[in-house]
């Protein structure tokens, strides 16, 4: 089993605007106090195919030849979550699986081990932990990646806008943050303040309490109001 890297300083390199870790090419602002992870950091984006976590090192039989390779930063606790390269690792002994009987074969592999998040490691157990678990990854961890994806092609969008002098600010209040959510109050502005467009919109699901603690719009405000495919 891999130790993890000790906790240690970043090597701090001044970039004109910005301070950078050499090692885990984080940057900064300010000198940061955070500890270095001690290896390159790599968003779930731009993650080399050939580094995978703990995990899912484990479900391929390999075993890491050493410490972690790289990291991935992550919202949930613990944040760093270690990644091995896969062309370093050495396989592990596979299980003893009876001759020429593929069904055997078929079922012993089936259920040579537990299945687990490639990301986080966590093991579904109960029938509710299956509803939560798809193609090897837990909903926490998907939402996470999927959440990290659109806030980075929602930051190309806004700079794509910025760059652009045909825009129009729109803004949208929703029946909650879920992804199924809809939404309910929709509004285009031009760069000028001009209201191009304002309406209120009836969804076809509740509104969520929380939502509403944010925009103050109710399941009555929206009972007389257009739907969608109407405007
Ligand atoms: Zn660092
Ligand atoms: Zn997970």
């Amino acid at each position: 089993m891999a130790s993890k890297p000790r906790k240690r300083k970043h090597h701090l390199e001044w970039e004109g605007r910005r301070y950078r870790c050499t090692v885990c090419q984080w940057t900064w602002k300010k000198p940061p106090r955070s500890a270095c992870p001690g290896v390159p950091c790599y968003r779930v984006d731009d993650l080399p195919s050939y580094l995978v976590s703990q995990p899912e090192l484990h479900r391929r039989h390999l075993q890491a030849a050493g410490s972690p390779d790289a990291c991935y930063f992550r919202l949930k606790e613990p944040h760093w979550l270690w990644l091995f390269d896969v062309r370093k690792a050495t396989l592990l002994e596979l299980p003893k699986l009876p001759r020429f009987d593929v069904v055997a074969r078929l079922k012993a592999w089936w259920g040579s081990g537990p299945v687990w998040c490639q990301w986080c490691g966590w093991r579904p157990e109960s029938d509710e932990d299956w509803k939560h678990f798809t193609s090897l990854c837990c909903d926490s961890c998907r939402f996470e990646q999927e959440w990290l994806r659109q806030r980075k092609s929602v930051c190309r969008w806004a700079h794509d806008l910025v760059q652009a002098d045909d825009w129009v600010f729109l803004a949208t209040a929703t029946t909650g943050i879920h992804s199924w959510a809809e939404v309910i109050e929709l509004a285009v502005l031009r760069p000028n303040g001009e209201v191009l467009l304002h309406t209120l919109l009836r969804p076809q699901s509740l509104i969520a309490p929380e939502a509403t603690t944010i925009h103050a719009l109710t399941d009555p405000d929206v009972q007389a109001v257009p739907t969608f495919p109407d405007v």
